[in-house]
C-alpha cells in the first residue's frame, strides 16, 4: 500500500473493515505474510508475539523533511526534491565500483548528485523526470552523495523514517512491512493500558495512534506525542512498581522499634570533636525517626566526599544500641573497615560500645571469638568487609545495619546482610553523587536521605588538567608541599583486563617518583596485589606521616581519610569516569590546608576533552555525576551489572527527567488511592504490577 495512504488508514480499517481479530499475545506467525523463516529472523531479534512486534520501537527517526540547501550545514544528511537537468554519466573505476553523477535543479539551486556503485541507474534517470533523494551535502562541491533515491516527488507521510536496531541480514525495509501487517491486525482490538484520566490529564495519544506515531509517523507531532506517551508509560510502571514496594514493606510493619536513650545520644553528639552541621542533625533526626517505627528502615545516605557520613553513621548505630540491639557497619574494602574501626572505636569506646573488627584478614583463633561474642550480644558493634555476610555470622539482636558505598554491593550480598538478623533495619551510605533523575530511577523504592552541606571551613580543592609529559613540572610543585610538611597522593589508573599491569604501571611511577625526589621524601607504593598485611603498613605508615608521597592504584579511592594529604596527582586520568575522579580527588581536601589536584590525561575524544575540563571547573558532586551520565550514559555511570536499573525501551531517564518526576508523583498518588486499587480502569497498571511479584513480601530489593 502506498505510504502516503497510511496516514490516516488504521482509523478507516477499523471502522470500515472486518478484521480477523488478533491478539498481542499470538505469535508472529499468525500474521499474514509472515512465515517460519521470517518468524524465526524476528525471534533472533527478540521478538516472538504480535505484541513483540508492534512494541519494537525504532532507536530514532530519520528527519526526511524537504529543506533548503542555502540552509543545510555542510555535511548534514539532507532530502531534497529536483528535477533531472542531464544525462546522466557513469564513470567505473573497478569491476563493481562506479560513479554515476546528473545534474539536479532543487528550487533556485543547480546541484550535482552522485550515486556510488548505481551504475543502473542509468537507464532510469531521464532529463525532465523529478526524484527525491536523501544523502550527505557537500556544501564546496555543491554535491548531495546520495544514499537512498525515489522516482517522483517526495510524498507526504514519509517525513520521518523509523530506524529499527536490526541484526542478522534484516532489512529496515521488512521489518517496517511485517510491522504494518501486525498493526493492522491488531487495530481496534488493542485495549489501552492507560487510563482515559491520565490521557486527558496530560493530552497523550491513545495506544493506536501512539503506535502509529512511532512506525509511521505523519509528521513531527505525531512523533513527538507517541513518543511522549510510551516514555511517561514506562516511568509510570516503573514507579508504580516501586511505589507499590515502599507500601507493602510500610504496611508489613515487620521492622523492629528501636527505642533509643535520647538523653546518652545527646551526650555523645556533644563529645565529637566537631559541631554537627545543619545536614547532619537533618539527617540523624530522619534515620532516629524511622528508628522508632515499626517500619523497616530501607533507605539511602547520599552525601558528597567528606560530607561527614561516617558521623551520622556513627550517631545512627549508637542510638540502636543505647535501644540494646546491635549493629554492623560494611565497608567495600579492608582499609576502609579497618578505618572506620578505628574511629568509631575512638568516638565510642569511652561509652562502653564494644566494638569488633572482622575482615578477611581476621585469624581464625581471633573471628572464631568475635562469631562466639556477637551470637552472644558481647560484641555491639562489628564493623567489617564482605566477612559479615559469611553464612556462620550469627546475631543475638541486630538492629541497624549500615553500608558504605553501597553501589559497590551486589544485590545479593544486600539481601544475605539483611536475612542476618530478623528485619534490621538497613542504610545504604554512598559518597558516589549520584544524580537526582537516577536516584528516582535506581532507588525508587528506598527513602532517601541527603547531606547536602560541608563542613565549614573547607577550601575548595584546585584542580588542574595538564598532558602527561608535564609529569616532572608537576612532581616539581609537589616537592614544595612536601617541603611544607604536606602529604601527596599518585593515583595510577586500573587496566581493565590485567592487573598484572596495573601493578607494572604503578610500579614504574613508583620508580620515576622516587628517582625524581633523589631520596629527599620518603615515598611508599601500595597496590591490589599486595598482601592485606603490607597494605595495611603502608597505609598505617601513610597515615602516620612516615611517608610523604603515596604512589597507588585506585585501592585508595574511597573512604581513606588522611587530613595533611595536600596533593593528588592522577595519571591517565581519561581513563576513569567522572564520578571515580571525584572521589579520588576527595581524598585531599580534608584538614584546613589548601589542596591541589592535578589530572595528567591525553584525552584523545572530545567527550574525554569534555571530562577533564568539567573536572577543572566544578567540585561539586553532584554537577560532575550529572554530567558523567550526560556524557556516558546511565548504564557505565553505574557498571552495567549492579545498575539496578531498568531497561526502558523509549524513554531516558536523563533526558526525560521532567516525565520522570511526574510519574513519580503520579504513581505515589495512584498507589495511596482507593480508585487505584479497585477501578477497572486501572486493571492493565495493577496487572503489571501483580505479575511483577513486587507485591509479595518475599521479593526483597
Ligand atoms: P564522608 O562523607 O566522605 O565519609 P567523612 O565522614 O570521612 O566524610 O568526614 C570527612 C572529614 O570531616 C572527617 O575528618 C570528619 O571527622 C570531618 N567531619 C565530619 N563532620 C564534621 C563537622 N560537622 N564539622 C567538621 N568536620 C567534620
Ligand atoms: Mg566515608
Amino acid at each position: 500500500m502506498p505510504r502516503h495512504r497510511r496516514a490516516s488508514a488504521w482509523k478507516r480499517r477499523s471502522s470500515e473493515r472486518r478484521l480477523k481479530k488478533v491478539w498481542l499475545t499470538e505469535p508472529v506467525n499468525s500474521l499474514k505474510g509472515i512465515g517460519k523463516e521470517a518468524a524465526k529472523s524476528l525471534e533472533n531479534l527478540g521478538v516472538r508475539t504480535v505484541g513483540d512486534l508492534v512494541m519494537m520501537f525504532p532507536y530514532r527517526h530519520e528527519d526526511n523533511r524537504l529543506k533548503d540547501l542555502a540552509e543545510t550545514p555542510h555535511e548534514e544528511r539532507v532530502t531534497i526534491e529536483g528535477r533531472v537537468e542531464s544525462e546522466p554519466s557513469v564513470f567505473f573505476s573497478g569491476k563493481n565500483r562506479s560513479r554515476l553523477q546528473i545534474r539536479l535543479l532543487a528550487g533556485h539551486h543547480l546541484v550535482k548528485a552522485v550515486f556510488f556503485n548505481q551504475h543502473y541507474l542509468k537507464h532510469r534517470l531521464t532529463p525532465g523526470m523529478t526524484v527525491t533523494v536523501t544523502g550527505k551535502w557537500d556544501r564546496g562541491r555543491q554535491t548531495i552523495n546520495v544514499s537512498s533515491f525515489k522516482e517522483g516527488p517526495k510524498q507526504t507521510g514519509e517525513d520521518f523514517e523509523p530506524v529499527y536496531s536490526l541484526k542478522g541480514g534484516m532489512h529496515q525495509k521488512t521489518i517496517r512491512r511485517y510491522i504494518r501487517a501486525a498493526l493492522d491486525a491488531v487495530s481496534g482490538e488493542l485495549p489501552d493500558p492507560m487510563p482515559a484520566e491520565l490521557l486527558e490529564q496530560y493530552k497523550l495519544p491513545g495506544i493506536a495512534e501512539a503506535l502509529e506515531g512511532m512506525h509511521f509517523p505523519r509528521d513531527a507531532e505525531h512523533v513527538k506525542h507517541a513518543r511522549r506517551r510510551f516514555v511517561y508509560e514506562e516511568f509510570l510502571g516503573y514507579q508504580l512498581k516501586m511505589q507499590a514496594i515502599k507500601k507493602v514493606r510500610k504496611e508489613a510493619g515487620k521492622g523492629t522499634e528501636l527505642h533509643y536513650d535520647l538523653d546518652r545520644l545527646k551526650v555523645f553528639i556533644d563529645s565529637l570533636p566537631f559541631e554537627l552541621t545543619g545536614a547532619q542533625k537533618r539527617v540523624v533526626n530522619e534515620l532516629c525517626a524511622e528508628l522508632k517505627e515499626p517500619v523497616r528502615m530501607n533507605r539511602l545516605l547520599q552525601g558528597d566526599v567528606g560530607s561527614g557520613k561516617t558521623a551520622v553513621a556513627a550517631i545512627a548505630l549508637y542510638a540502636a544500641i543505647t535501644a540494646g540491639a546491635q549493629g554492623a557497619l560494611m565497608a567495600p574494602t579492608e582499609i576502609l573497615a579497618e578505618q572506620h574501626a578505628q574511629t568509631l572505636a575512638d568516638w565510642l569506646e569511652p561509652f562502653g560500645v564494644r566494638i569488633a573488627l572482622l575482615s578477611g584478614s581476621t585469624k581464625a583463633k581471633a573471628r572464631r571469638i568475635i562469631l562466639e561474642k556477637l551470637a552472644e550480644g558481647e560484641i555491639d558493634l562489628v564493623i567489617g568487609t564482605h566477612a559479615l555476610i559469611q553464612p556462620d555470622v550469627n546475631f543475638k539482636k541486630l538492629g541497624l545495619v549500615i553500608t558504605d558505598e553501597q553501589h559497590r554491593f551486589g544485590v545479593q550480598q544486600r539481601r544475605i546482610l539483611k536475612e542476618k538478623g530478623g528485619d534490621p533495619d538497613v542504610l545504604f551510605m554512598t559518597a558516589t553523587p549520584i544524580p537526582r533523575t537516577l536516584a528516582i530511577t535506581a532507588f525508587g523504592e528506598m527513602d532517601v536521605s541527603i547531606l547536602d552541606e560541608m563542613p565549614a571551613g573547607r577550601q575548595p580543592i584546585e584542580t588542574y588538567w595538564t598532558k602527561r609529559e608535564a609529569l616532572p613540572a608537576v612532581l616539581k610543585r609537589m616537592g614544595r608541599e612536601l617541603q611544607e610538611g604536606r602529604q601527596a597522593y599518585v593515583i595510577c589508573p586500573l587496566i581493565e583486563e590485567s592487573d598484572k599491569l596495573d601493578v607494572q604501571n604503578a610500579v614504574d611511577m613508583y620508580e620515576q617518583i622516587r628517582q625524581y625526589f633523589g631520596g629527599r621524601f620518603n615515598v611508599g607504593l601500595m597496590h591490589g596485589r599486595l598482601h592485606p598485611d603490607d597494605k595495611e603498613a603502608v597505609m598505617r605508615e601513610f597515615s602516620e606521616g612516615g611517608l610523604h608521597a603515596l604512589v597507588s592504584t585506585t585501592v585508595v579511592e574511597v573512604g581513606v581519610n588522611v587530613p595533611n594529604a595536600t596533593f593528588m596527582v592522577i595519571s591517565d586520568a581519561e581513563r576513569f569516569g567522572l564520578a571515580q575522579l571525584h572521589q579520588l580527588r576527595g581524598r585531599v581536601g580534608r584538614g584546613a590546608h589548601k589542596s591541589y589536584c592535578v589530572l595528567l590525561a591525553d584525552p584523545k575524544t572530545e567527550i574525554g576533552k569534555e571530562r577533564m575540563q568539567s573536572m577543572t571547573e566544578t567540585t561539586d558532586g553532584f554537577r560532575l555525576a550529572e554530567k558523567d551520565l550526560e556524557l556516558r550514559g546511565p548504564g557505565d555511570f553505574f557498571g552495567k551489572r549492579q545498575s539496578g536499573m531498568p531497561d526502558f525501551k523509549v524513554a531516558d531517564p536523563v533526558h526525560d527527567y521532567r516525565a520522570l518526576e511526574t510519574a513519580r508523583r503520579d504513581a505515589e498518588r495512584l498507589i495511596a488511592s482507593e480508585a487505584f486499587w479497585n477501578g477497572p480502569e486501572y486493571e492493565t497498571l495493577r496487572t503489571v504490577i501483580e505479575q511483577s511479584g513486587v507485591l509479595s513480601d518475599e521479593r526483597i530489593d
